[in-house]
């Protein structure tokens, strides 16, 4: 072999070798590729979410938005001896950013803040060491806060007091508006009147929740990073506004569990049960729930 044709035979011989390496890289990402594109619709959690309101000793008293404080806790049992961990919103946003979920999250969640969450449900939670979201009126912690009246039967948890909770990690507040929580004026909750200007329906949405948001700061509370809407009612260009103010989920009042995704998009429109006074913890979660049969 003359030395002009061994150098073309060499040549020849190191481009099937890189032939063969490229070939093999691509085959080798195709693959990771396609093993992704396999495993991604799996990697999903199911995220049950109770929603609660009042808790009161007073049977009178019991009804759709207010449980006994035995409820409350024997519900808690059930879940804890059946498997679930309560998670908070930080978890679910950590979970779409690449970190881990127990097997068996739940949300529990209560809303508009009453005196009496205080007073029973945050202990009963302390207690068993599990952890709810808590989502208070800007305006009536304001307003209580003010007076400092505390009564169970129908007054709000003050700042302070929802520092507090805060503080003990059992308890994470969220945004369920600072002046929105009323069906008077024809609107109901945060939604858009019928006909309502868009920049006026958007200008008075950001001033609401960005107050509320300066409320909780503003005494010394995490800022939140959720919005509950108010009685679930929400249209499509309220969540492009909450979206565009920076909240990553928001929580409904629809009746269905939620599947959680590594995409930060699976954590807007989040459902919930209400849970009602008068059911068994496992009438509750079995039949009107339906836990265990999600998949
Ligand atoms: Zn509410």
């Amino acid at each position: 072999m003359g030395k002009r044709k061994r150098g073309l035979y060499l040549l020849l011989r190191l481009n099937r070798w890189t032939l063969a390496l490229a070939g093999g890289l691509c085959a080798a990402a195709l693959l990771l590729v396609t093993v992704q594109a396999a495993a991604a619709p799996e990697e999903s959690v199911a995220v049950p979410a109770v929603m609660y309101h009042a808790v009161l000793q007073d049977t009178s008293r019991h009804g759709r938005y207010t449980v006994s404080p035995q409820e409350f806790e024997s519900d808690l049992q059930y879940l804890t001896s059946h498997g679930y961990t309560t998670v908070v919103m930080a978890d679910l946003i950590a979970y779409t950013q690449g970190g881990t979920l127990p097997e068996k999250p739940v949300l529990i969640t209560f809303d508009d803040g009453y005196y009496n969450n205080y007073v029973y449900a945050y202990p009963i939670a302390q207690q068993m060491g599990c952890r709810f979201v808590l989502s208070p009126v800007g305006i009536w912690a304001d307003q209580y806060t003010e007076t400092g009246e505390e009564n169970a039967y129908y007054s709000h948890i003050v700042w302070e007091k929802l520092r507090k909770m805060a503080d003990s990690g059992t308890v994470e507040l969220q945004n369920h508006s600072y002046d929105l929580h009323q069906t008077g004026k024809g609107r109901s909750g945060a939604k858009p009147l019928p006909g309502e200007d868009p920049g006026a329906y958007e200008a008075l949405l950001t001033a609401d929740l960005t107050r509320a948001q300066e409320d909780f700061t503003g005494h010394g509370c995490p800022a939140p990073t959720t919005f509950v809407y108010p009685y679930g009612a929400y249209a499509p260009s309220t969540q492009e506004i909450v979206r565009k103010l920076g909240f990553a989920a928001t929580l409904t009042c629809e009746e269905k569990i939620a599947r959680i995704t590594r995409d930060p998009e699976s954590l807007y429109g989040i459902g919930r049960f209400l849970r009602p006074s008068g059911l068994s913890s496992q009438a509750f979660f079995e039949n009107r729930m339906k836990l265990g049969q999600e998949e």
